[in-house]
């Protein structure tokens, strides 16, 4: 993540419709070559979520023992799955409006693309290794809901209670706490629920030295979501883009506009067009903003209410984490040191 952006070919930067004013240039320029650290070209990268330190150390001990850059992802992935602590990913997470914990996600595998992906998940705690038999073992992509359990059963997997008690209390909480609190919009959209829920997600990308990339996005989803709503982190392109020529991209954060944006695909698409992975990142935030135009999704001074991240990795191996708002983090393993690194960002606060 060491690129100037001021590298970047000034007409060519202009042409791309960032559409950027000379101001606001200037300062997201200062802005990226403040938050940028030195290069680690050709080393393995792991790199994933501020909740995925255990899963970038996992991925890179793996990675280092030469194991496949998916198998990598996804076993780092696992980790915080398996963990009931965090709230939003697998066993644990946050359930639905019902009290029911639905699970996506998805992997993808770069040297030789293809991806697998599993949707509205109960009961199974790894969804992740349920996307990876799918890619495996099916001529399907996304599978979802009751077929996907049934698969999953049919191929070895055990049904399980993933509603913990702290998560079945949350979700009471917010049960009893009900009145415009719910997804469904009224007539006027202005006066319609939209509340900032807890969220989170784990994504992992991967790099070996062969230069292979691999990702694995898993989530429990937009807490009390309406039964069946399906979030960015299973949809490839949106929650994970893999291109074993350019680069990777996962997401984390309010999946319906990841979706919108076709988030990690443009990423990488952007990457494939000459933009280092922060810049390319910041080019999706952006157009993220801009598009977000539904009064109950924007703040009095018209920024949005939710936070989107993105984790990129380029063909170089450098890498980077952005969010729409200032403080998020990233957590990354360059082959020597795993870390908790501050994201690039569009807005410097929330106001
Ligand atoms: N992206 C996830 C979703 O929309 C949620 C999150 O990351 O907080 O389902």
């Amino acid at each position: 993540m060491n690129s100037n952006p001021t590298s970047f070919p000034r007409r060519k930067f202009f042409q791309t419709g960032l559409a950027l004013g000379a101001a606001g240039l200037a300062a997201s320029a200062a802005r990226i070559s403040a938050q940028e650290k030195a290069p680690l070209k050709g080393r393995p990268v792991a790199i994933s979520s501020a909740n995925g330190l255990r899963a970038t150390d996992k991925a890179m001990e793996l990675i280092k023992s030469g194991a496949d850059t998916l198998d990598a992802a996804i076993a780092g992935v696992n980790i915080v799955e398996e963990d009931p602590n965090d709230m939003s990913v697998g066993y644990g997470g946050l359930p639905n409006e019902r009290g029911v914990v639905e699970l996506d996600a998805c992997v993808m595998h770069g040297p030789t693309y293809r991806a697998g992906a599993v949707a509205a998940l109960q009961n199974i705690k790894t969804p992740s290794k349920v996307a990876k038999e799918i890619m495996e073992r099916t001529n399907h992509l996304l599978m979802v809901g009751a077929g996907a359990l049934e698969f999953a059963k049919l191929v070895g997997f055990k049904e399980e209670n993933l509603l913990t008690e702290p998560a079945r209390e949350a979700w009471l909480k917010w049960r009893s706490n009900l009145n415009k609190e719910d997804n469904w919009l009224g007539d006027d959209d202005r006066h319609a629920g939209f509340f900032e829920r807890p969220t989170g997600t784990i994504n992992c990308c991967t790099f070996n030295e062969k230069g292979d990339l691999s990702g694995c996005t898993s989530t429990s989803g937009l807490a009390f979501k309406i039964p069946g709503r399906v979030g960015d982190s299973p949809i490839i392109g949106a929650g994970l883009y893999v291109d074993n020529a350019v680069g990777a991209c996962g997401s984390t954060g309010f999946g319906e506009a990841v979706i919108l944006s076709s988030g990690s695909r443009t990423v990488v698409e952007n990457m494939r067009h000459g933009m280092k992975p922060e810049t390319a990142i910041l080019d999706v935030l952006r157009r993220i903003c801009e598009q977000t135009v539904a009064k109950r999704l924007l703040r009095a001074r018209g920024k949005p209410k939710f936070d989107v991240n993105f984790y990129a990795i380029n063909k170089a191996g450098e890498y980077a984490g952005g969010a729409i708002y200032k403080g998020g983090k990233y957590a990354v393993h360059d082959g020597t040191k795993n870390l908790l690194r501050d994201s690039v960002y569009v807005h410097d606060d929330a106001k």
